[in-house]
């Protein structure tokens, strides 16, 4: 796919697939198209040309997505924000069931038991009947992936969830997606933490000026010796 900004080429041919039960890392740069290549995998961007395809949804991006098309992707892939965008008047357990119960027209009583369920998951049961802005950032970071879980994507994006957290927060949240990396789901996350990365992810992309300049095992990335520009970045982040 392509992505352009007034002229400006944000992504220039990208083209992936990503399998289930994988955590990807894409690493590069500020500017690099990190956000705006997640942005595009959730249609928040409408991407120029190439094709999107999610599990058994294809798209050719060269027509006009429909909007069903449009809401059957956002629903298979769920995002979560740097700046965890709770819904600031509904408490923890609705922002969680919020989804499901309007967008996919469950139950609410089912619904219920599975958000508490999700929010016992990421260590906030005790926290249910509170609202956002009585949180720390690193326990709405937490209700942000609780949401996200709620609604059963296929895929769950990450734009640098933790880098709105102080240092000591940060590690409760990569906790929880640790925790879900192993449990296999299918996660794409973008970090400037490499101790993460390396960590965790069993691909890493690395992007600059819109392009793709290494896509692979995560231990390849980090070991390699080849590539200077990966090297010279890898060495910027320590
Ligand atoms: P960072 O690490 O700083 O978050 P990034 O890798 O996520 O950077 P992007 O936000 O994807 O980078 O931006 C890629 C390029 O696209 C940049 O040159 C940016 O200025 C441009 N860009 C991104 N969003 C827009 C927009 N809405 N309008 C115009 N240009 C944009
Ligand atoms: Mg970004």
């Amino acid at each position: 796919m392509h992505k352009f900004f007034d002229g400006h080429e944000a992504l220039k041919n990208i083209n992936l697939t990503f399998n289930k039960g994988e955590t990807t890392v894409i690493l590069g740069p500020s500017g690099s198209g990190k956000s705006t290549l997640l942005r595009c995998i959730n249609l928040l961007e409408t991407p120029e040309r190439g094709t999107l395809s999610i599990d058994d949804i294809h798209l050719d991006l060269s027509g006009s997505v429909s909007k069903k098309e449009r809401l059957a992707i956002r629903q298979n892939t769920a995002m979560v924000f740097q700046s965890f965008n709770l819904f600031p008047h509904m408490k923890v357990l609705e922002n969680v069931i919020e989804g499901p119960v309007t967008v996919l027209k469950k139950e609410r009583i089912a619904v219920i038991e599975k958000g508490k369920m999700l929010l016992a998951k990421v260590g906030l049961s005790h926290k249910t009947e509170s609202y956002p802005s009585q949180l720390s950032g690193g326990q709405q970071q937490r209700v942000a992936i609780a949401r996200a879980l709620a609604m059963e994507p296929k895929f769950l994006l990450f734009d640098e969830p933790t880098s709105a957290l102080d240092p000591e927060l940060e590690g409760e949240v990569l906790k929880v997606l640790k925790d879900l990396s192993e449990e296999g789901k299918s996660m794409i996350i973008v970090t400037h933490n490499l101790n993460f990365a390396k960590e965790v992810a069993d691909r890493i992309l690395f992007l600059e000026n819109g392009e793709i300049l290494f896509d692979g095992e995560t231990k390849k990335f980090f070991d390699n010796k080849e590539n200077d520009r990966i090297q010279s970045f890898i060495q910027s982040m320590q």
